[in-house]
């Protein structure tokens, strides 16, 4: 994971411009390109390391581009550099002051670029290795409820701005108490380990995120999806668990392992909150263990 080759995606419209410095960063990192700032912004993700951004382009410019970035949720810690002709201290000015971390004018030395470009993804691994440390949960290696909490308020703004739907799932494993009375408090981590990789195996975006929201409770955000959608990743989390076959002969209800969730589903406005979503997501949960446990309830929110 660390040591991974990291990304650089490269944005100019003049295609030559692309090959020189994708030749020159080739050998040492991952290059994408795009010739326009709407295939930039369309191209530019989670795994995006450093962009390289020309500012004159047809369309929408290198300015514009950076302020969309840096709007967006999953895209505005990703560190731009500008490579332009426009070498005005107002131009360069403008450029940082809306998120770049550099500027550097055409033309430009190949050794100066390479040297600013190791420096600047130098310090976005490290930014990437303290945010890891500080938002992965200890006993399961999935992130941890400081990571929901903020991942949770993100994607709420961002659909906000979206008016799209902004889904969440509450898990919780069925007598879990009685699986840790019979078969030890070891046995019970492991338990959870299994429980946390499986989950978060069944969602498939990458855009999604499965935490350990506290005990034996997880939770899952699913950004732009519909309640038909947070049923059919509750029903699949569902089933999965039930497939792992955790024997659990102290059950009130069966001899494995089995899980209760509550799926809950909203278009958020301005003036409502993400606590009702937790509270919706909390209340179906509730349903589904009042109802016998082992199932699944969803709640549509307005
Ligand atoms: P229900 O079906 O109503 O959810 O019953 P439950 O027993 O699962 O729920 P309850 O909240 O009564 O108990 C949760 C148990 O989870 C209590 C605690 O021993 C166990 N637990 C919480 N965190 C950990 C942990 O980190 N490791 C282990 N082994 N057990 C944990
Ligand atoms: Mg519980
Ligand atoms: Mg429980």
């Amino acid at each position: 994971m660390i040591n991974k080759k990291q990304r650089i995606l490269i944005v100019d419209d003049e295609p030559l411009n692309i090959r020189i410095l994708g030749n020159a960063l080739r050998d040492m990192y991952q290059i994408s390109f795009a010739t326009s700032g709407e295939d930039a912004l369309k191209i530019a993700d989670r795994d995006t390391d450093l962009i390289l951004l020309d500012i004159m382009m047809k369309g929408m410019n290198g300015y514009e581009v950076c302020e969309k970035l840096k709007k967006e949720s999953k895209t505005q810690n990703i560190p731009v550099i500008f490579i332009t002709s426009m070498n005005d201290e107002e131009d360069e000015t403008r450029g940082l002051e809306i998120g770049a971390v550099d500027y550097i004018t055409k033309p430009f030395s190949m050794a100066i670029v390479k040297a600013r470009v190791r420096t600047h993804l130098e310090l976005k691994r490290h930014r990437d290795m303290l945010e890891n440390l500080s938002s992965l949960d200890g006993l399961t290696g999935i992130p941890n409820r400081r990571r929901f909490d903020e991942f949770l308020e993100l994607e709420w703004k961002q659909a906000v701005r979206d008016a799209s739907y902004l889904s969440l799932i509450m898990i919780d494993i069925d007598y879990f108490k009685k699986y840790n009375d019979n078969y030890g408090h070891c046995a019970g981590d492991d338990c959870l380990r299994r429980v946390a990789i499986t989950l978060s195996e069944s969602v498939n975006r990458p855009s999604d995120l499965v935490a350990r929201y506290g005990g034996e409770e997880f939770a899952a955000v699913l950004p732009k999806t519909d309640p038909e959608g947070a049923l059919f990743i509750a029903d699949t989390m569902h089933s999965c668990i039930r497939q792992l076959r955790i024997p659990h002969s102290h059950s009130e209800i069966g001899d494995f392992l089995s899980i209760s969730l509550g799926a809950a589903s909203i278009i958020p406005t301005r003036n409502t909150s993400s606590s009702t979503l937790i509270n919706g997501g909390d209340r179906a949960l509730y349903q589904a263990k009042r109802s016998g446990r082992n199932q699944l309830k969803s709640l549509i929110l307005t």
